[in-house]
């Protein structure tokens, strides 16, 4: 398999620490709102990284961290006046519902910024007392002068002259200490920890090296992130934690390019972004923006409009009518013509090795999609002709379900008949006010594994994220 690493900004042969498994570690959402589609781009490219992995065989320990504690967050929660906690986890639960309404695999953990205080202590006053770090009056500072490898991610230089940077805005122009630990003050309200440094929060770019270390290790093989990462945020992770283990960190940084508007970034402070939501709101699957993304390469920026959504919500329909086809197998007779049945076969399985080599070529999803499109047109031209044979069939089936195990663009599981029957129940109880019971059955559905997404007129049952 190759990967383009951005450390070293080369197409690399993929080489695993341990043979068979693949260390993980994706840099996850702030959750202080909902996420944009922009936002969500880039968790399916991590997604798409994942399933890479896995179509090749290998087991994957994946990591996501959820920032659940930052200027933003603290922010947000004071206006709503709520708790950090309850606020995060709103917006958290949120976040769960998208990535399961674009069928994007669930990670083998997520892990909480707040859950993790303790381990970013520790590597801070490690920092500290090897002169990696220093305290200010406001905090506790990463001097970056100290790390020799400063830039090797990006290239940033540091010049004579650099600043300290406490927010969490970062310069995206210049290399600056930042900050490792934000000592209390008042538009922090509750917010603090105390333990073994002064009373405090600590920065975000020492949350993923903390929950990195801990949870895959000192050096893992694959750490992704959007391009607007690499620079300070990556640069960053990699001069705390390599000052603190003496060892590399990371071997393939992979960074996905951003979703634009307009030739702009989409982004939450530009106000030009849409939610999954608004795109549902318009009757749109979440499914057609997966297959949109899908359809470019990850390393290009890629320019939302709805006019080209319309057309993958067209392309996913000619998908659902291939599937349900394939899904009638059990009705299909089988009809003696070996020859037919050998071309098919053979003409499947070099589809399959083409959509292979794709993925592996740095996860050429366009190509691959391409190649999937082909089996589908195989399955569409029997039922038109009205010759269809159940082992030919078989043979297609195994190929599109292989396929998809990568892509994604159809969701294979079903939901049980009883859940689909406690939600009617839940509705019809709605419709007559009956809130209280109706909100009793929502529970029950969601003990049993499954949630309920109330939209303006209409409802999406999905399984459920499980942390
Ligand atoms: P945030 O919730 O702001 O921490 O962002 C979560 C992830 O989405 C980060 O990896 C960001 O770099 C990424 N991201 C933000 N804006 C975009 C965009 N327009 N396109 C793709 N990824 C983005
Ligand atoms: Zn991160």
């Amino acid at each position: 398999m190759e990967l383009f690493n951005t450390l070293g900004r080369k197409t690399e042969r993929f080489k695993p620490i341990k043979e068979g498994t693949v260390t993980l570690y994706t840099c996850g959402p702030t959750v202080y709102n909902y996420a944009h589609i922009g936002n969500l781009r880039t968790m399916i490219f991590f997604d798409l990284v994942r399933r890479a992995f896995e179509f090749n065989g290998y087991r994957v320990k994946h990591i996501m961290n959820i920032t659940d504690v930052d200027d933003k967050t603290i922010k947000g929660s004071a206006e709503m006046r709520v708790s950090l906690k309850e606020f995060t986890e709103l917006y958290t639960g949120y976040f769960f519902e998208d990535l399961e309404k674009l069928n994007v695999e669930k990670a083998g953990k997520y892990t909480k910024a707040t859950d993790n205080i303790e381990e970013m202590q520790k590597i801070i006053l490690k920092l500290m007392k090897e002169g990696y770090a220093y305290e200010a009056d406001d905090g506790i500072y990463y001097n970056v002068s100290k790390f020799k490898d400063y830039g090797k991610l990006s290239g940033m230089k540091i010049n004579g002259k650099y600043s300290r940077i406490s927010n969490d805005e970062y310069d995206k122009e210049n290399a600056a200490d930042f900050a490792l630990w934000k000592y209390w003050d008042v538009n922090d309200g509750e917010v603090f920890w105390t333990g073994k440094l002064k009373k405090g929060r600590p920065g975000w770019h020492i949350e993923c090296s903390a929950m990195s270390l801990k949870y895959l290790g000192k050096t893992i093989d694959v750490h992704c992130g959007a391009v607007d990462l690499i620079f300070p945020h990556h640069e960053n992770e990699i001069a705390q934690s390599e000052a603190y283990t003496k060892q590399r960190f990371v071997n393939y940084w992979v960074h996905g390019e951003h979703l634009l508007v307009n030739g702009q970034k989409m982004s939450k402070s530009q106000h030009n972004f849409y939610t999954l939501r608004d795109l549902e709101q318009q009757g749109f699957n979440p499914l057609a923006f997966r297959l949109m993304i899908l359809d470019s390469s990850y390393r290009n920026k890629l320019d939302f409009t709805f006019e080209s959504l319309k057309r993958y919500e067209k392309t996913l329909k000619k998908i659902d009518i291939s599937i349900k086809a394939l899904n009638k197998i059990e009705k299909y007779e089988e009809k003696e013509d070996n020859l037919s049945r050998m071309n098919l076969k053979e003409k499947t399985e070099s589809l399959l090795e083409e959509f292979k080599k794709a993925v592996n070529n740095d996860l050429d999803t366009h190509t691959s999609l391409s190649h999937f499109f082909a089996v589908l047109d195989l399955i569409d031209s029997r039922v038109n002709n009205g010759r269809v044979d159940r082992k030919e069939f078989e043979t297609l089936r195994d190929a599109v379900a292989k396929m998809n195990d990568f892509l994604g663009v159809y969701v294979n599981y079903q939901i049980p008949q009883e859940i689909i029957d406690m939600t009617e129940k839940r509705e019809a109880l709605r419709k007559t006010r009956k809130f209280a019971e109706a909100d009793g059955l929502r529970r029950e559905i969601e003990e049993k594994g499954y949630s309920i997404i109330d939209l303006q007129d209409n409802f999406v049952l999905v399984k459920k994220y499980n942390e």
